[in-house]
């Protein structure tokens, strides 16, 4: 059995404490893991970490030791006391008892930067899986100063996250078009179920986000083309031509025909046959 098992059982049998299943509590037990994740982010010490869900504080303890400061947002009140024994001592450690989908990020990297003379900031987790969605949006959709977010998450999800849509890639979902237009995206490896404790059901993932300095693509209305790719995946099954006519995007089939010609794509092409470029054309070219 390797050290990070037993550390973590240590600390579970001494508070008294098991894993919350409903706050999508699996505590990382994996040492290469754990390297993986801290080297592939490239913490210096000019880097505000902000860790989303320390947990126990297995990655909490290697990020401190590397990070101009480190601020970890975490919900359950039980880790908080775990979290406050073990790394009070650190100059360079501020925990926040919070809901990350409540927390307000914009304000906190703002002012950290000012204040402390932080040069980036960076977005370091092992998700809670059952709500990596609206947390991917969230760190994306507010245009947060950072410059990368390495996670990790479910293999499935982490899959649909990095894919390129285009003809060839089937495995998309309209949150892949969010990705690809803020953030370049790598696998950085595969982790399986024994990784952690209790194991999940689910193989994982561990992906790197580096975030762009501009969006993939030159679009008039963002807003716009996020609201058609959304519509279009809500009906995937059906043609594009079928999904937007419907949702009102194109005033009826006739004007939806002219505009897929235009962009050199057929009547039956469905959503997931699209790339951004496309979405961002359509959007363009309806709007006015
Ligand atoms: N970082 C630890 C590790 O790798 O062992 C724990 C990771 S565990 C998969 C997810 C963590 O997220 C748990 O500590 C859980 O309490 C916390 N969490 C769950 N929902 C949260 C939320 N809405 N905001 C902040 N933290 C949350």
């Amino acid at each position: 059995m390797n050290e990070l098992y037993k550390e973590t059982q240590f600390i579970l049998n001494k508070y008294k404490i098991s894993a919350n299943k409903k706050l999508g509590q699996n505590f990382l037990i994996n040492e290469e893991v754990v390297q993986n994740i801290i080297n592939s982010s490239n913490i210096t010490e000019n880097d505000l970490v902000i860790e989303i869900g320390p947990g126990l504080g297995t990655l909490t303890k290697e990020i401190l030791n590397k990070a101009g400061k480190l601020i970890c947002v975490e919900l359950d009140t039980k880790m908080i006391k775990i979290l406050k024994d073990r790394f009070s001592l650190y100059k360079n450690f501020e925990l926040l008892n919070q809901d990350i989908l409540k927390t307000d990020l914009k304000t906190i990297i703002h002012n950290e930067k000012k204040n402390n003379n932080l040069k980036t900031a960076k977005i370091i987790a092992n998700l809670p899986y059952y709500i990596t969605t609206p947390i991917i949006m969230k760190l994306l959709e507010e245009k947060l100063d950072l410059e990368s977010i390495t996670v990790m998450v479910q293999k499935e999800v982490a899959e649909r996250l990095i894919a390129v849509p285009g003809p060839k890639e089937k495995n998309t979902g309209a949150i892949s078009y969010t990705v690809l237009y803020y953030a370049s995206s790598q696998k950085i490896m595969e982790v399986d179920k024994e990784s952690f404790i209790p194991a999940p059901e689910v193989q994982s993932e561990v992906i790197k986000l580096d975030i762009r300095k501009d969006p993939i693509v030159k679009v008039k209305k963002p807003e716009y083309m996020f609201k058609i790719i959304k519509f279009a995946f809500m009906q995937r099954r059906k043609t594009i031509l079928n999904s937007l006519t419907n949702a009102n995007i194109f005033k009826n089939k006739e004007e939806g025909i002219k505009i897929l010609e235009e962009i050199g794509l057929s009547e039956n092409v469905r959503a997931e046959n699209l790339s951004i470029e496309d979405f961002a054309k359509i959007a363009d070219l309806n709007f006015v």
